[in-house]
């Protein structure tokens, strides 16, 4: 009777295989090779955002009729229908909001980290969707001043390589 018990336990865990996963992983002393940030899928519309972090500059794309910044990346300006084109921006924006993820759902991406949307300077009415780095969870405030950096994502294709921008408090 007792070793049916125990085989049910046993077969209940096996089922249940994210939390035993997760207990091998804190127990071990050593930390096998884990993939980064995921990377996004590149199209020939958003290309210049995901890639143009190579030599360290932030661009986006902005209207020439309406002057907005225009992100995502879109083939017309939604306000004036005129043709978007990429700018350099100083890399500088204010968090808007945010949230604090908790579960981990990639190897290479230890919960928990900041969900933020940052409004660049040059354009506040326009969104960023990113992460918040080298800050802790707890002192992320609404207006606070950040400034991009980017990261390297973990890709096979060199000629594509993917800069994540991603945004951190600025120096005081
Ligand atoms: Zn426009």
């Amino acid at each position: 009777m007792a070793q049916h018990r125990a085989r049910d336990v046993n077969s209940q865990r096996a089922r249940h295989c994210r939390p035993v996963h997760l207990r091998r992983r804190a127990g071990s002393p050593v930390t096998p090779p884990v993939p980064g940030r995921p990377a996004p899928e590149l199209s020939e519309l958003n290309r210049p955002y995901w890639t143009s972090g190579a030599d360290g500059a932030f661009r986006m794309q902005r209207c020439p009729g309406c002057e907005r910044v225009v992100h995502p990346p879109a083939l017309r300006c939604q306000y004036d229908h005129a043709a978007p084109e990429w700018i350099t921006l100083s890399g500088k924006g204010i968090v808007e909001s945010w949230t604090v993820n908790h579960h981990a759902f990639f190897p290479g991406l230890p919960a928990p980290y900041v969900i933020a949307f940052v409004n660049p300077v040059e354009d506040i009415r326009a969104r960023v969707l990113t992460n918040l780095v080298g800050v802790a969870p707890d002192d992320v405030h609404a207006g606070m001043a950040v400034r991009v950096v980017f990261e390297r994502a973990d890709t096979d294709d060199s000629e594509q390589a993917v800069y994540l921008p991603m945004f951190t408090p600025e120096a005081p």
